[in-house]
């Protein structure tokens, strides 16, 4: 069965929305509607203008959000990018293949591998958002801020979308629905569709902080603190009270001071709850915990705190409405959350695609569940492996020493072996008794 809206479909609204809810029904809105203007409702966008569809893209927020999130892009969908050309001409913006890479804490050589498919693409959120709009608005999807869904109803045929905003209510007709609207996704419990999964054990804080030069020396891998104490950059360094990470912001924003840091505590959750707001004082005590000694830090900006959630929406799609990005997933370690959340856009991109234009039947579309929802497991079994790895205490510390052990030595089996043998080092090593 075909959509049969053909390509460009519908047009799309324009106009500021008239007040109160329409007396004349719904208005005919684009072929697919956007519920959030984050980075995956923008890469949908994207990519179904880019296969001439149009969309209709509602943003409960005014302006973006200026708070500081993703650093980068690893994955696939740093390839999608640049074939894209989203990166073409843009200063500064260079995608790396990964000589290295952590895996909770681990480190991973990539190099000595022939073909190496890890790229890296170092940008801070708000500027990919920023490269993703204006290439949105360019390629035609029709971007309301200020927009709020507040409810939809899926007939079989259409659905019709409510949406609030400053100027009044209203409703759109839609061929199809896409909830891209983040980890508390209202699309997601309008479904009741259920989200199972782990709530973490440790609170984290974080924000950018100053350490001034006097107090700490920054060498190419760490800092060293006055009193002696060395931190690693860019993984978390554990203590017995939790671990604390610390990246340079010079490193993604060349402008930024050689002093400011984005700095984030772990510590064990106790009955604390996250807040959006943290106090510079907070923070500070913080640390201390962590390090047994106080830094001396100033000038606070996005201070936080955060538990980090492992969950997968049970499903992705219900009729002719999908989830995709943050309101399918949530992932308890860094570095995956954008890579699979874009790449889900991709995916239902290109699936909903093939149906406006009559190529698929719609039931194709149920194999966007079966696809991503299989990437979203993948991708919690990974982040899920990683927490554990970069978790605090004594067995996550032998875990990542003995798993460390393994990944250095040339045969990791035997080296494993060796340590049930009793073997004082590990393989290689002839003890007074022999191998
Ligand atoms: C501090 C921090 C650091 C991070 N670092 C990384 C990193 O390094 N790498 C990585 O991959 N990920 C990182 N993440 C996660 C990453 O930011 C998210 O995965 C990403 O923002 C998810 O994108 P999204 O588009 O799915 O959802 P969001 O970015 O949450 O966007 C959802 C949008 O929907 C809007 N919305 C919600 N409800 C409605 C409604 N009813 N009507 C209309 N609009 C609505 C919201 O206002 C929001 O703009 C980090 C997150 C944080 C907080």
């Amino acid at each position: 069965m075909s959509e049969g809206h053909g390509r460009g479909g519908t047009a799309v609204p324009s106009g500021v929305p008239r007040s109160g809810m329409d007396a004349d029904g719904p208005r005919a809105g684009a072929p697919v509607v956007i519920v959030g203007a984050g980075p995956v409702g923008l890469m949908l966008a994207c990519e179904l203008a880019a296969a001439g569809i149009a969309t209709t893209v509602l943003e409960r927020a005014l302006e973006p959000s200026a708070m500081p999130k993703g650093n980068g892009l690893v994955g696939g969908i740093v390839g999608v990018l640049s074939r894209r050309g989203l990166l073409r001409g843009q200063k500064g913006l260079h995608v790396i293949p990964a000589p290295r890479y952590s895996f909770g804490g681990l480190p991973l050589r990539l190099n000595p591998l022939r073909r190496n498919a890890l790229r890296i693409l170092p940008i801070p959120q708000r500027r990919l958002e920023q490269l993703l709009e204006t290439r949105a608005r360019a390629t035609g999807a029709d971007i309301r801020r200020g927009h709020a869904v507040t409810g939809f109803t899926d007939n079989g045929a259409r659905v019709a979308v409510e949406v609030a905003s400053a100027a009044g209510s209203y409703t759109l007709d839609a061929g199809f629905l896409a909830g891209c609207d983040g980890a508390h996704s209202f699309v997601r419990h309008r479904l009741d569709i259920a989200f199972p999964g782990t709530t973490g054990s440790q609170l984290v804080r974080i924000g950018h902080l100053t350490i001034p030069a006097g107090a700490a020396r920054r060498t190419r891998n760490a800092v060293e603190l006055a009193g002696g104490t060395r931190l690693a950059l860019f993984q978390a360094n554990h203590t017995a009270a939790g671990s604390l990470t610390v990246a340079p912001v010079s490193v993604l924003d060349r402008g930024a001071p050689n002093e400011l840091y984005i700095v984030a505590t772990q510590e064990p959750l106790g009955t604390q709850e996250p807040a959006a707001q943290i106090s510079l004082e907070e923070m500070e005590a913080s640390i201390r915990r962590v390090l047994g000694a106080r830094l001396p830090v100033s000038g606070g900006r996005w201070l936080r705190s955060t538990v980090a959630n492992s969950r997968l929406a049970a499903r992705y799609r219900i009729g002719r409405v999908f989830l995709a990005g943050d309101a399918a997933h949530v992932f308890s370690a860094g570095g995956s959350s954008l890579n699979t959340g874009m790449l889900d856009a991709v995916d239902l991109a290109s699936r909903l695609a093939a149906v406006l234009d009559g190529s698929e039947p719609l039931e194709t579309l149920e194999d966007y569940h079966t696809v991503r929802h299989a990437a979203g497991e993948q991708a919690l079994l990974q982040t899920r492996a990683q927490a554990a790895l970069s978790a605090p205490g004594p067995e996550a510390d032998a875990l990542r020493q003995v798993l460390g052990g393994a990944f250095r030595s040339r045969n990791p089996h035997r080296y494993l072996g060796a340590l049930l043998v009793g073997r004082p080092h590990g393989e290689g090593t002839r003890g007074r008794h022999g191998p």
